[in-house]
């Protein structure tokens, strides 16, 4: 049987203290309740977070405030600049701790946490950084809008944080900022960088909690921006808050994503695309290729060959760097995954996953595929956030885009073929915000990112992510 064994090495490079207050005003602050964070992998507490209430928002705003009149909407661009560049670099000094705190109160693997998150949240400060003081450039009259209240997910904590904090801050504002419940604890650590950095008091605030906290913000008097990254159900009770306000919003929700293989494809070169579509980060990922659409002629082919990759990846510890998909983020979540896993046999398509050993502490899910899918069947419909792929045939491009865009969402998609017409064909005819073209999940800075439909509405990323914070 596995043993949960943390590589006591990584493990080691991370100081968890106890317990965590507020992030209030450049000062941690205690509150009058408190949570657990809880290392997915094994189940072990590993922190006590504070539990911000309305009057803890309420402090947080005001702060935030204060410091946008008293400071930093005051601040020449070329020294909010700096102030971007400082916090990017410590964040590179401290990447190594960083991806093994993330991959501890996420789950993920370390490979992903180091590789990918960090290095990308990062070049989200270096490059919001270099937008600073070049706003004139993007629009005729740079003006911030003021405090933003943002809300993030658990299943890229540090950064979906960097998406909303770095852009802001570029633009002048100052922000109050709610990470997830089930993973506040690089949020935390990105505060000790913003006092690291000097950062102004009250430039960044970080108030810990779960819904009832986000709550109290976003429809808190004191903000003028609401930028919001979760599900679509809360997306939509947080738009109705809004509403009437004159508060601005940005909303990104979920995602059910096509990965399309026609029959042309480098067929080695998809399957690693659809390993990486749906099993990076267990699936917990807004734009997973969730929903593979595959040319019939090619179907059984490319079946044999993805189900040989699946029986290679390694389940297990997410410190260890030879761990592919990690552990599922919550108890909650993984109860999801199997109830919507158990609905997809209910209604008749076929499950399998390769042989796994899955630990006896934490929260696993084997890698798993769904064939037989039909386009009614709940999994084809609803975003699992979890490492199972529907798969669905096709045998026209038409008929290939039909079920591509036959979904309340449109964040992204994926396309592989070796026809560069084809390509832009589908990418006209695709209503995603991202369409991948021979490869998947691919992200940077400076491209934008955002959805069509029930995946909501606003860009994050590039020169339009700026246009979310300005006037
Ligand atoms: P969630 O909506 O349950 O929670 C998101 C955040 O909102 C958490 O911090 C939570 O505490 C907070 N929250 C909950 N209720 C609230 C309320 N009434 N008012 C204000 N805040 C509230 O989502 P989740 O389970 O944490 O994240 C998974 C979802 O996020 C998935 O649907 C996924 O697709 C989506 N997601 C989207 C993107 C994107 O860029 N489009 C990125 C990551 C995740």
């Amino acid at each position: 049987m596995f043993e949960y064994a943390p590589a006591p090495e990584s493990r080691d490079i991370v100081d968890i203290k106890p317990s965590y207050g507020l992030f209030i005003d450049g000062e941690f602050v205690d509150a009058d309740t408190s949570f657990k964070t809880v290392n997915p992998a094994s189940e072990e507490v590993l922190a006590e977070i504070a539990e911000a209430n309305a009057a803890d928002v309420d402090r947080a705003v005001a702060a935030a405030r204060r410091a946008y009149d008293g400071v930093w909407s005051r601040l020449p661009a070329a020294e909010r600049a700096k102030y971007l560049f400082r916090i990017a670099r410590l964040i590179q000094e401290r990447s190594r701790e960083l991806a093994v705190l993330e991959s501890i109160d996420n789950g993920k693997p370390i490979r992903e946490s180091r590789d990918v998150d960090v290095p990308l949240v990062a070049a989200h400060f270096f490059y919001y950084a270099g937008w600073a003081d070049k706003l004139e450039y993007a629009v005729r009259d740079p003006r911030p809008l003021g405090v933003a209240g943002q809300v993030i997910p658990w299943n890229f904590p540090l950064l979906m944080l960097a998406w909303k904090i770095a852009p802001a801050l570029a633009c002048g504002n100052t922000v109050v900022l709610k990470p997830a419940e089930t993973t506040p604890l690089t949020a935390l650590a990105f505060a000790e960088i913003c006092r690291q950095a000097d950062l102004p008091p009250g430039v960044v605030n970080i108030v810990t909690g779960a819904g009832e906290t986000g709550r109290a913000l976003v429809e808190h008097d004191g903000i003028d921006k609401v930028a919001f990254t979760g599900s679509t159900e809360v997306g939509r009770q947080i738009a109705r808050a809004v509403a009437g306000t004159g508060r601005r919003l940005t909303l990104e929700l979920g995602g059910k994503a096509a990965n399309v293989i026609f029959d042309d494809a480098p067929l080695d070169q998809a399957v690693e695309g659809i390993v990486n579509g749906i099993f990076f980060n267990q699936g917990h990922v807004c734009c997973a290729g969730s929903r593979l659409l595959v040319q019939e002629s090619v179907a059984e082919e490319l079946l044999d060959r993805l189900k040989t990759r699946m029986a290679t990846l390694r389940v297990g510890d997410p410190l260890d760097k030879n761990t592919d998909v990690g552990a599922i983020n919550s108890a909650a979540q993984l109860e999801k995954i199997r109830m919507l896993s158990e609905v997809g046999e209910k209604e008749g398509a076929t499950r399998w996953s390769p042989p796994c050993e899955l630990p006896d502490r934490g929260f696993w899910f084997a890698p798993t595929v769904f064939t037989g899918v039909a386009q009614s069947h709940r999994i084809a419909r609803e975003e699992i956030f979890g490492p199972v792929l529907s798969v669905l045939t096709f045998r026209t491009p038409q008929e290939a885009v039909e079920k591509a865009n036959n979904t309340p969402y449109g964040l992204s998609a994926g396309v592989w073929t070796e026809k560069g017409s084809r390509i832009l064909w589908m990418a006209e005819r695709l209503r995603a915000g991202v369409v991948w073209a021979n490869t998947f999940n691919k992200f940077d800075p400076a491209s934008p990112f955002g959805g069509y439909k029930e995946s909501g509405f606003g860009r994050e990323g590039g020169r339009h992510g700026l246009e979310a914070y300005l006037r």
